[in-house]
């Protein structure tokens, strides 16, 4: 690679430990940005140091359980206290949860849990880091959502709504940060061969669905800051940003 898009900086990568988040912060580390990598795995997270260093790019780990929300507001402070400021977020950390009728579903191990992480954990997040975004020339936010947050499928009902939280929340966020330098947006990576893919669709071929290195070219270019949207949806499956205008309400 010749020219570093990334170069000198900052970006917060949740659920980077495998999957998804490991590919992306390999990814965005490629084109020169440091990365902050969170999750609660150790060892996995000290593999992906060791993948990033071996091309000499560089990662500060964060051992975190999403869940610790005093964790993320600690976060924040250290954040400011060593670089006054924050170019990129990206809230990919998730949990599928039991595949389960509503009225099964346990309120501690499935409801909490999966609200916790996938929404509540990403509303600290910008809770948390929202003001050190706003000091970067050009900061960029983007979180995972899914198709799940639409299509609304029976037993699917907890990570569904979790999704569509996310994203509700991510337009008003993104309404709310308009006249700054910073942009937020949702992504929609399609069915992805992940540990959490095996788990949703456990009769699937892992191979017919895209390995996440093919996914996250497309995640970095949503981190650039020549990315000129806010307040949309990048949905993989059909390459293309979606932008809410659609006539469900008048
Ligand atoms: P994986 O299950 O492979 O990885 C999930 C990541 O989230 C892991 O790094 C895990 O780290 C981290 N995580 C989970 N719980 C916590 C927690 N309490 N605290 C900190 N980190 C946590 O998932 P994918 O890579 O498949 O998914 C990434 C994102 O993409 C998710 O938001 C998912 O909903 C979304 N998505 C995925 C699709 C797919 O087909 N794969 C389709 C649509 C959306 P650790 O366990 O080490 O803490």
């Amino acid at each position: 690679m010749t020219e570093k898009r990334l170069e000198g900086r900052i970006a917060v990568v949740t659920g980077a430990s495998r999957g998804i988040g490991w590919q992306a912060a390999l990814a965005l580390a490629r084109e020169g940005a440091h990365i902050i990598a969170i999750a609660k795995t150790v060892g996995a997270l000290e593999e992906l140091d060791d993948a990033i260093q071996a091309f000499n790019g560089s990662t500060t780990l964060v051992p975190l359980d999403l869940m610790d929300y005093d964790g993320i507001d600690r976060l924040g402070a250290a954040i400011y206290e060593r670089w006054g400021k924050l170019d990129i977020l990206l809230g990919n950390a998730g949990l599928l949860g039991a595949i389960t009728p509503l009225g099964h579903a346990n309120p501690t191990k499935d409801w909490d849990k999966v609200l916790g992480v996938n929404l509540t954990a990403n509303w600290r997040l910008i809770r948390s880091l929202d003001p050190l975004l706003r000091q970067s020339d050009a900061g960029r936010a983007l979180f995972m959502s899914s198709s799940a947050a639409h299509k609304c499928k029976p037993f699917w009902g907890v990570y569904s709504v979790s999704k569509a939280g996310l994203e509700a929340m991510v337009r008003t966020y993104a309404g709310e940060i308009e006249q700054t330098n910073l942009k937020v947006n949702s992504f929609n990576p399609g069915g992805t061969r992940t540990g959490m893919r095996a788990k949703a669709i456990p009769g699937e071929d892992p191979m017919t669905v895209p390995h996440p290195s093919e996914v996250v070219p497309f995640i970095v270019d949503c981190l650039l800051p020549d990315c000129d949207k806010n307040g949309q949806l990048y949905d993989f499956p059909t390459r293309s940003w979606k932008s809410y205008d659609h006539p469900v309400l008048g």
